[in-house]
């Protein structure tokens, strides 16, 4: 097929829109594939859509080949599934909820869980049934606390979203692994650099889970890995290996001091340095311990007040302790006068502990081991303890992987230091387990005619942030650089100038790469000057560009591949040919 730019439904505009941070979001309006509608809501304009639905067609071809059955549930969806699993509640302001006209109650899905148990236990009864994958590609509604970078995150967005069924967890790891591959072999295909690294599963629950990412400066996830091993985790899955426990025999008794003035870690290690000097080495901000308070709401709306153990040279991590918490949320707790026995800038394992007047939850991290002595609030204004020694001077509700993660820390598996990197979520595979089998109910009957629950698998692949993602990773200051397996067109055809003899040529060259099957973008305007012509081409980013102009006279025309810029002068009456050979990657 051929789409000539005289008529074809593009704008391509020369400045930048004001609302975009990062390239891809810049480029694909500039080149007008998507357009906005309102914050994380875009329309795909006809070269948009070429793109999507050739990623949609790549991602459909590998699902279909690893025997995975493609169907498409509604988006717009009743309460009482999501009520059922408690998704209705803990998704708070994040999905989008409405009503009919008789009040009953709907969202727009965000992703089909509960959809997908629930169409099996209606179909299927036995054993004999399993293992089955089932899969759409369809358009999914969150609504983002921050949309960002265009379709990257939007508040309406196209996702691939698949379920596996099995009867056994052996069922269940061999859908995984099939996924895994599948994924390998789509995000190989779409064009983009990618590493996959170990997640946690959210706020579906299960137990193994991984993420594809595509590697990106501006990517919002942060992972780290070990050049030694080749260990890889989303920061939030990070698990900080405890220590061993070490001996405190020797370890002096407790002792409070006064430390007037240091609310501040840096504040105390410097009092500590002048008045309290240690015979080893200089006090370090690692050895005191810093409680950190949060106040946390649970998806009943209840709260609770938790403090936070780390070592004082370490902050908390907002998205790491966000993950731990999920579905809970937490704020910065700030209300100290409802709460008298916290003494802000001096708060102590001493009033910490739920079951303690304080009622404050005490998680520390998993570097604070029975026996590791600290230096820390004695909860008495302008006073610390020296000395505090977990396990036999305090004790704690539990551990929580919330402080950050730092370059250089030692790999959790092979103990070599870590390096971090940044990415864009693609893809997520997980094992859900049986949490939305049971709580829906789906069983079936297994060899021995017993009923059991089903296990399950959630796989998500992010259709229309794959565009926004391989625009991120292809492009250059002029403009997009598609790959060629996803470009809305294989060739562009450039003619330029005012002798009709030059549309004429570009006509046939057009209508002999449609007959080979090609798709064409061709610019045939007649009042654009070449200029503008060759900027467009750049800006849109077809792969191979064919300019059909002045080089006529002398019986040729110019292919130029859009990467590199270079470009190469053929006889107009072999050009179809040399072109088919360029688009396919033979010679001609
Ligand atoms: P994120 O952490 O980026 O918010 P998520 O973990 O909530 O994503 P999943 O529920 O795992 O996302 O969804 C599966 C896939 O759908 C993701 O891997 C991502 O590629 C895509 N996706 C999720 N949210 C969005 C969005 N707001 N816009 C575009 N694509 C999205
Ligand atoms: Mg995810």
């Amino acid at each position: 097929m051929a789409m000539r730019m005289s008529s074809l439904f593009l704008r391509t505009l020369r400045e930048d829109p004001a609302d975009a941070e990062v390239p891809s979001h810049r480029l694909l309006v500039r080149a007008g594939y998507v357009r906005r509608v309102s914050p994380g809501i875009y329309t795909w304009l006809p070269l948009g859509l070429k793109v999507l639905r050739r990623v949609e067609e790549i991602v459909r071809q590998e699902m279909d080949a690893m025997g995975a059955q493609e169907l498409l549930f509604p988006a717009l969806l009743p309460r009482e599934p999501f009520e059922t699993t408690g998704r209705w509640t803990e998704y708070g302001p994040n999905i989008f909820r409405l009503q009919d006209r008789k009040g009953a109650d709907y969202l727009l899905g965000p992703t089909h869980e509960e959809l997908f148990t629930l169409a099996v236990k209606d179909m299927y009864s036995s054993y004999k049934d399993l293992p089955v994958t089932l899969y759409q590609i369809q358009t999914k509604y969150r609504d983002e606390a921050r949309p960002r970078a265009g379709v990257l995150r939007g508040r309406e967005f196209v996702m691939k979203d698949s379920y596996s069924f099995a009867v056994d967890d052996a069922g269940l790891d061999k859908a995984y692994d099939q996924h895994r591959e599948t994924y390998i072999r789509i995000f190989d295909r779409l064009g983009f650099h990618y590493v996959i690294v170990a997640a946690m599963a959210g706020a579906m629950g299960g137990s193994k889970s991984e993420e594809f990412l595509a590697t990106a400066e501006n990517g919002e996830d942060t992972y780290v890995h070990c050049p030694q091993c080749g260990y890889a985790a989303n920061v939030e899955a990070v698990r900080v290996p405890a220590p061993p426990a070490l001996d405190f025999t020797t370890t002096p008794a407790a002792r409070a001091e006064d430390t007037p003035d240091t609310p501040t870690i840096a504040k105390l290690v410097d009092v500590l340095n002048a008045r309290f000097p240690r015979d080893d080495r200089a006090w370090a901000a690692g050895d005191t311990l810093k409680n950190v308070i949060v106040k946390v709401t649970h998806p009943d709306a209840s709260t609770e007040v938790v403090a936070i153990g780390l070592p004082g040279d370490r902050d908390v991590d907002e998205k790491r302790l966000e993950a731990q918490l999920e579905p809970s949320t937490f704020e910065v707790f700030d209300d100290f006068p409802s709460v008298p026995q916290l003494v802000k800038g001096y708060i102590g394992p001493g009033v910490l502990g739920a079951e303690k007047d304080a009622k404050v939850r005490y998680l520390v991290d998993p570097r604070v081991v029975d026996g590791t002595a600290w230096v820390t609030g004695a909860d008495v204004q302008g006073q610390h303890v020296l000395s505090l020694v977990m396990g036999r001077d305090f004790t704690v509700d539990g551990t929580i992987e919330a402080a950050e993660v730092r370059v250089g820390d030692a790999c959790p598996n092979c103990g070599h230091a870590l390096e971090a990197a940044r990415g864009i979520e693609m893809g997520h595979i997980f094992q859900l387990g049986r949490k939305y089998a049971e709580a829906l109910g789906l069983k079936v009957l297994d060899e021995n005619g017993k009923l059991v629950t089903v296990t399950m698998g959630s796989y998500g692949v992010g259709v229309s942030r794959a565009v926004a993602c391989v625009a991120e990773g292809n492009h250059d200051e002029r403009g997009l650089i598609w790959p060629r397996q996803i470009s809305p067109a294989d060739v562009h055809v450039v003619a330029t100038g005012k002798d009709e003899e030059v549309y004429l040529a570009a006509e046939d060259i057009t209508r002999g790469l449609e007959a080979a099957g090609l798709v064409v973008l061709v610019d045939d305007r007649r009042k654009v000057s070449p200029g503008v012509k060759f900027k467009d081409s750049e800006l849109i980013g077809v792969p191979t560009i064919v300019v059909v102009g002045r080089g006529l006279a002398e019986g040729v025309v110019e292919i130029k591949d859009r990467r590199s810029g270079e470009g190469r002068s053929v006889p107009v009456e072999s050009a179809v040919a040399e072109i088919l050979a360029e688009v396919r990657g033979t010679s001609a």
